[in-house]
């Protein structure tokens, strides 16, 4: 079994087909008829740019614009003015074509690769694909064909460019396998608009699957298994069958709003860690973003970003959602959450301890940096700011002043933020649930944040396995926190979301559209499964399930009764 990134989700069964790099050597020549080998450049581009034309058109029509662009994109870089240019000057210094196209290329690759961010990052390896396009037209030699590949193949490639994943018929390619690339490069964003199950990152795979080799790609786990065994084989067959099945049904509900079967509409957000996650939240359907954890930022480095790296990756995140909210969290350190270079105290209790809002309020330059880059970005979308594990009013209006005072920083500098930015708490200790009635005059929103407010609630931690069985947001004290913070919600007229994992359990979304919830963030492959159950329920028919719920005394009664309405 070989281990990589889990990048598009299904299950492909299939025969291997390696795609191995053909030799692009060439021996230098000096040229002395420079006219004749300036147009045989020429010609290479014009042949470049109609093949890319066409595989861009089929492109648009099996998957849709965003991936012919990308395509549409090598164009443009080949017919850069400055690339051109300075490719012909070389020529008419007496260098070859192929020498003078990959002395450029090769100063854009090593220019791009430097880059801090992924996007600049990606461009390298665009022109990487470009240079081999365009020197395998100059010396003649045939790229690989994908698009010969008979029906159930797996392909098995050090790296998939994207023109190589634009001659894939998805009828025939079940499954793909690369050595290269991680979740959010073009090869992963291409399979997943092409629905084909793909696994990323798996070292050496084109050495250790054979051509022809029958391979099984499971692209929820990550996991690739050459050789199966006839049980396997079954077992995965039944998994790709149910994959599909729902697959299938939940596509009905993409581009749809989310309604209940009464009418209600709701706001169905995701959660993302990370800028590039919101390109997934778009793909997935979601409607904006309703929990970016910003404390990922502030991981796998040394030193806190600064003002500028947290300004870029919010402003990248809310362009990305092109006018769709974003709510960013503000940072949640301590607890589980470790931050080496901060020195953090070891804790007899951390989840009881120096964490989140408590560290940052104490922290305070640390806090207004992101406050101010967090504003800064609010220039350019819809960005909503939030205090993680409020327990009482005085953190709130601390958290507010320190936005007022970062405000009046920028106002004085002249940079431009949203005036009225909104300001909401993460309803996620017992403390904060009980006073959202007070906490609510306060605060623009609430998100209830399930995973910790049931691990308050019920006095345990929710990664001990001793006391698992206590952890569950079924339990009755959970349950009236959740109804009595969405009440006060109402009754001020603010907007309550949820944010918890709870949001997206198919058994407590009844519950929640009758207390009233307007927000459900969840994370993104699980956007049109909520549609879908939130769009079985009339708001009469849940009201009544947690008319029963709520008069119930324990929490095995309160499951065993929702599983049998589900
Ligand atoms: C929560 O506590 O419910 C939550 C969403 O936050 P996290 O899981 O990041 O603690
Ligand atoms: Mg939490």
């Amino acid at each position: 079994m070989l281990n990589g990134t889990a990048a598009s989700d299904g299950i492909g069964i299939g025969r291997a087909m390696i795609i191995e790099e053909h030799s692009l050597d060439y021996t230098p020549k000096t040229i002395t008829d420079t006219d004749a080998e300036s147009q045989r450049f020429k010609n290479a581009v014009k042949i470049f740019c109609d093949n890319t034309t066409a595989q861009a058109e089929a492109l648009r029509k099996s998957t849709g614009d965003k991936e012919a662009e990308i395509l549409e994109g090598h164009i443009q870089i080949m017919r850069d003015p400055y690339m051109c240019g300075e490719i012909e000057k070389l020529i008419s210094d007496g260098q070859c074509a192929e020498a003078a196209l990959e002395h450029m290329c090769d100063m854009f690759i090593t220019m791009f690769s430097a880059a801090d961010d992924e996007l600049t990052k990606q461009r390298a390896s665009d022109v990487k694909d470009i240079k081999t396009s365009v020197l395998s037209i100059l010396l003649g030699v045939n790229e690989v064909k994908i698009s010969a590949a008979p029906k159930g193949t797996v392909i098995v490639a050090k790296e998939l460019t994207p023109s190589m994943t634009a001659g894939i018929n998805k009828e025939n390619i079940v499954g793909i396998v690369t050595e290269t690339g991680g979740k959010t490069s073009h090869s992963a964003i291409l399979a997943r608009a092409l629905e084909i199950p793909a696994v990323l990152s798996v070292d050496g795979a084109a050495k250790k699957l054979s051509a022809g080799e029958q391979v099984i790609v499971d692209g929820n786990e990550g996991i690739v298994i050459a050789s199966p065994e006839e049980s396997q084989i079954e077992q995965y067959t039944q998994k790709r069958s149910a994959f599909l099945r729902e697959r299938r049904e939940l596509e009905n509900y993409r581009g749809k709003k989310t309604l209940s079967a009464s009418g209600e509409e709701y706001e169905l957000f995701c959660n993302i860690g990370k800028p590039d996650d919101a390109i997934s939240a778009m793909e997935f359907d979601g409607e904006g973003v309703g929990l970016f954890r910003t404390e990922f930022l502030f991981m796998d480095r040394n030193s806190v970003p600064t003002e500028d790296e947290q300004f870029e990756a919010y402003k990248k995140a809310v362009l990305i959602l092109k006018g769709k909210p974003l709510i960013i969290r503000t940072l949640d350190v301590g607890g589980d959450k470790d931050l080496p270079y901060l020195g953090l105290k070891k804790e007899e209790n951390p989840f009881m301890g120096y964490r989140a809002i408590r560290y940052c309020l104490d922290n305070r330059e640390l806090f207004k940096t992101q406050i101010r880059a967090i504003l800064r970005a609010s220039a350019f979308g819809d960005i909503r700011i939030m205090f993680p594990l409020v327990t009482c009013v005085d953190e709130l209006r601390a958290g507010k002043e320190l936005v007022e005072k970062a405000k009046e920083e920028l106002r004085e500098s002249k940079i431009n933020f949203n005036e009225n930015i909104k300001i909401g708490v993460m309803m996620e200790t017992s403390s904060a649930a009980v006073i959202a009635d007070v906490l609510a005059k306060e605060s623009d929103f609430f998100s209830i944040g399930t995973n910790d407010l049931t691990g308050y609630t019920m006095a345990c931690d929710r990664g001990n396995s001793d006391v698992s069985y206590l952890y569950s947001a079924l339990q009755p004290s959970v349950l009236r926190l959740i109804k009595n913070i969405i009440d006060c919600g109402i009754k001020n007229n603010i907007p309550v979301g949820m944010c918890g994992e709870a949001a997206a359990n198919s058994m407590i979304i009844p519950l929640l559209i009758s207390f009233g919830l307007t927000e459900f963030s969840v994370s993104a492959p699980s956007v049109l499964k909520v549609r879908k159950v939130i769009s079985t329920w009339t708001k009469a028919e849940a009201d009544k399930v947690a008319e029963k719920v709520m008069s119930m005394s324990t929490e095995k009664e309160i499951y065993d009764y929702l599983k049998t309405v589900i």
